[in-house]
């Protein structure tokens, strides 16, 4: 049955510990539920938010509507063909314990996905990525309901316009519609032995190497991303943040000669379309924002891309964080950072 509360503090719903309170919060553990809730009274005309674990949103303020906090559980496994296995996951599920799943099982391809918070559901929205991997190599299909109709769609992976950290769900379709199971195409490694872990990226190598692991499994591949994470970023759970605060911006060749010419160090990433990738953590590092604390919101010690919240900040205060670090970023090399993540 719809549950749904009223005048409910946002604190523990939101990775960054932001203190807002919303006028409703129906908890979604059916899509039946999510049909009535779009049906009734007083909620069908109200503004409406998408929750799965709030860890890429920012409040900036109290919600004068209903939160929809999605918490459909489920999970199906079915063998594809002679070596893949086609996963159907519903989207409340957690993240991190599907990918601790599918590596118990044996089943290859989001093992680099390891320890990235929050709900499957999200996961198509940004198009998740860490350590060489995208979900977009493995996503197969998305099942949404269109909150204005209660419909049913199908969208196949090429519908879905995955590209980094972006979707259709985050632009033309943003808040149109409610995903509710996300399918995944997995090698089983169980009954194949062409698997390539993927290990090029970060540190997975040199960790591997420090274990004396030659040929890694995908358990291996998994633990060593969760303790390269581990070692690297603020557990949300002791220092409020929401990972990534912008994206990796890209610009074209001339652009990039200029700041190499000015910053021969400057680390980049070629795109196959000849533009560049620069570390939005080392623009804003050179900016001197790297561990800069302003009253209870910072730039992280060890990783500047990420904001915290030390304990009491307002959204506002990390928000003016952002505009103030972007501003200098864009004085200092023309380039205008881009949020990874959700204002609201
Ligand atoms: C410590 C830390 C590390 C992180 N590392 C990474 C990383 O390596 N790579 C990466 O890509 N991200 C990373 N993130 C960001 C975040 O974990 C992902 O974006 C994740 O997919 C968000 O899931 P969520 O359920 O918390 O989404 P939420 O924050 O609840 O929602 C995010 C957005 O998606 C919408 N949404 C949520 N669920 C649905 C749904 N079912 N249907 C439609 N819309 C929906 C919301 O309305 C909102 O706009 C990190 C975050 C933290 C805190």
């Amino acid at each position: 049955m719809l549950a749904v509360e009223e005048n409910v503090s946002l604190k523990n719903y939101n990775t960054f510990g932001i203190d807002v309170r919303a006028r409703y919060l129906a908890h979604i553990c059916s899509t039946k539920d999510l049909v009535q809730l779009l049906h009734t009274e007083p909620y069908r005309s109200l503004p409406r938010l998408i929750l799965g674990g709030g860890s890429n949103i920012l409040f900036t303020g109290d919600f004068d509507g209903i939160i929809i906090k999605n918490e459909l559980a489920g999970l199906q496994a079915e063998p594809h063909n002679a070596h893949q296995v086609m996963i159907r996951v519903a989207s409340g599920e957690n993240w991190h314990q599907l990918v601790a799943w599918c590596v118990s099982k044996g089943y290859g391809g989001i093992e680099n996905l390891s320890l990235i918070p929050g709900t499957v559901g999200a996961a198509p929205m940004q198009n998740i990525g860490a350590y060489g991997v995208e979900l977009s190599e493995t996503l197969h299909t998305v099942e949404a309901m269109e909150l204005a109709t209660g419909k049913l769609r199908v969208f196949t992976k090429e519908e879905c316009e995955l590209g980094y950290r972006e979707s259709i769900f985050k632009h033309k379709l943003k808040d149109k519609y409610f995903i509710t199971a996300v399918n995944l195409l997995l090698t089983d490694t169980n009954r194949t032995s062409h698997y390539e872990c993927r290990t090029h990226y970060g540190d997975i190598r040199k960790y591997l190497d420090s274990k004396g692991v030659k040929t890694p499994t995908i358990a291996d591949v998994s633990h060593a991303v969760i303790a390269i994470r581990k070692s690297k970023l603020p557990d949300p759970k002791e220092l409020g943040n929401a990972g990534s605060f912008f994206k990796n911006p890209v610009i074209d060749e001339a652009h990039f000669k200029k700041i190499l010419s000015d910053y021969p160090e400057v680390p980049h990433y070629q795109q196959s379309d000849g533009t560049y990738k620069i570390p939005a953590a080392w623009l804003i590092e050179q900016c001197g924002w790297k561990g800069k604390r302003i009253g209870n919101t910072g730039s992280h010690a060890r990783q500047a891309l990420v904001l915290v919240n030390y304990g009491g900040a307002t959204g506002t205060e990390i928000f003016l964080l952002a505009e103030q670090i972007r501003c200098t970023v864009q004085e200092r090399f023309n380039i205008l950072l881009q949020p990874e993540v959700n204002i609201y």
